[in-house]
């Protein structure tokens, strides 16, 4: 097999949420494999466009609360307009709120719904009218969780959003492989980010965790980078509404 099927080089790569955790690292993953990087965040990263130009390339960060819904096809096309085309969306920003079912308020079901599933559709469904615009296909990578699978506790509308979202990547895959459009996901496992310091500063949670998890250690970010880079390759030209599970063997428990 040639290596040349992971390489993204002259494909312009729209990372959502990349200016810190997993976004991050899959935006240095594409960058590294010769992607050029359009970040879509709320807020800034110091460092992400010098660390993606030292790697080669280019980064443009464009700023957008993803949860309001209406400006998906401008931020879209703003995105293609910075190298004349998009390849490849990756839809990673996401939330999470925890609390017990019972007590759960209407506003941390709504929030997470909106974000992790609601702008997920939005934003694919942009990108996938730009694609078919360019007449060249093209990659959307969602990022579920192995709450994909499982129940999890005390965090309902976060179980509810990243089911949403396996059954969504299945959907659009059906709707859009005649298109050329490769739709998957990546279920990460237990990873050490922002969206699980709170799980990583409870001692027992900690513990119980990682004696579930085969290889016996947090995932991190940067664990990512070769699932992503599959995904967004000609290497997955065939791979269509998969969620593909980078877990440290989670999921094999
Ligand atoms: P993180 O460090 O909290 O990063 C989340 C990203 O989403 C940040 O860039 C954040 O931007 C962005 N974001 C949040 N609200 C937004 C909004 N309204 N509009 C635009 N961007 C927004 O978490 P992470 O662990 O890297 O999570 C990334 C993705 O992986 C999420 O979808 C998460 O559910 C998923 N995931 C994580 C794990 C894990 O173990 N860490 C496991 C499975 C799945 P700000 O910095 O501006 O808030």
């Amino acid at each position: 097999m040639s290596t040349g099927l992971f390489d993204l080089a002259g494909r312009t790569a729209v990372v959502t949420g990349c200016n810190t955790g997993l976004g991050r690292a899959m935006a240095l993953g594409l960058a590294q494999a010769g992607a050029d990087i359009v970040g879509i965040n709320r807020s800034g990263s110091a460092d992400l466009g010098s660390e993606v130009a030292a790697l080669g390339r280019r980064y443009v960060d464009l700023r957008a609360d993803l949860s309001e819904r209406g400006g998906e096809q401008a931020l879209i096309d703003a995105a293609a307009a910075t190298s004349g085309r998009i390849d490849i969306l990756v839809n990673n920003a996401g939330i999470i709120r925890r609390r017990a079912a019972i007590d759960f308020s209407e506003s941390d079901w709504d929030d997470v719904m909106e974000l992790n599933l609601s702008a997920v559709f939005r934003l694919s469904q942009a990108a996938a009218r730009r694609f078919v615009a360019q007449g060249r296909g093209g990659k959307i990578v969602n990022v579920a969780s192995m709450l994909s699978f499982q129940g999890g506790v005390r965090v309902p509308s976060y179980t509810a959003s990243k089911s949403g979202v396996l059954g969504l990547t299945r959907a659009l895959a059906n709707e859009w492989a005649p298109l050329g459009i490769n739709v998957n996901a990546i279920a990460p496992g237990y990873m050490d980010t922002n969206n699980t310091a709170e799980l990583r500063a409870d001692a027992q949670r900690n513990d119980a965790i990682l004696a579930r998890i085969p290889a016996g250690r947090w995932g991190s970010p940067a664990d990512l980078a070769g699932a992503i880079v599959f995904l967004a390759s000609d290497a997955a030209s065939y791979v269509h509404g998969h969620t593909l599970a980078v877990d440290g063997g989670w999921l094999a428990r």
